[in-house]
């Protein structure tokens, strides 16, 4: 359950706005639509549109609450998966295994025409 940012009191992960203090937790009325909101300082300043340049925000690079903040910093958890020397084999085989059993094929097939010479 997250903290409410102004009274810091345990709140519904869908509420709209704080029960304790009535702060405003959503944009717009809807549970759907987070709202991001600074301690102190500008969003902007560790915002991922911010870095790269592409936000066209007005309230930019002076927001103090923004509905679509996404951090810049990756989050450990969202860091890339590195799937296993097993599991990469598994992968490449599921890709190419038709090609390797049609090459076998065709390798057994030779074998065996030029035996019976
Ligand atoms: S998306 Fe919001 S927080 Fe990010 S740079 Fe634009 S205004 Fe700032
Ligand atoms: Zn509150």
């Amino acid at each position: 359950m997250p903290d409410c940012p102004q009274c810091h009191q345990p709140v519904p992960e869908q509420a709209i706005a704080c029960p304790h203090c009535r702060y405003t937790l959503k944009a717009f009325g809807h549970p759907g639509i987070p709202l991001y909101q600074s301690e102190g300082g500008s969003l902007c300043t560790t915002c991922l549109y911010h870095a790269d340049d592409t936000c066209t925000f007005p309230q930019r690079p002076y927001a103090s609450r923004c509905t679509l903040y996404t951090s810049s910093t990756p989050a450990p958890d969202a860091m890339p998966y590195q799937p296993s020397l097993k599991n990469r084999l598994q992968i490449w085989l599921r890709q190419r295994g038709g090609w390797l059993l049609l090459g076998a094929i065709a390798v057994i097939s030779l074998v065996l025409a030029l035996g019976n010479r």
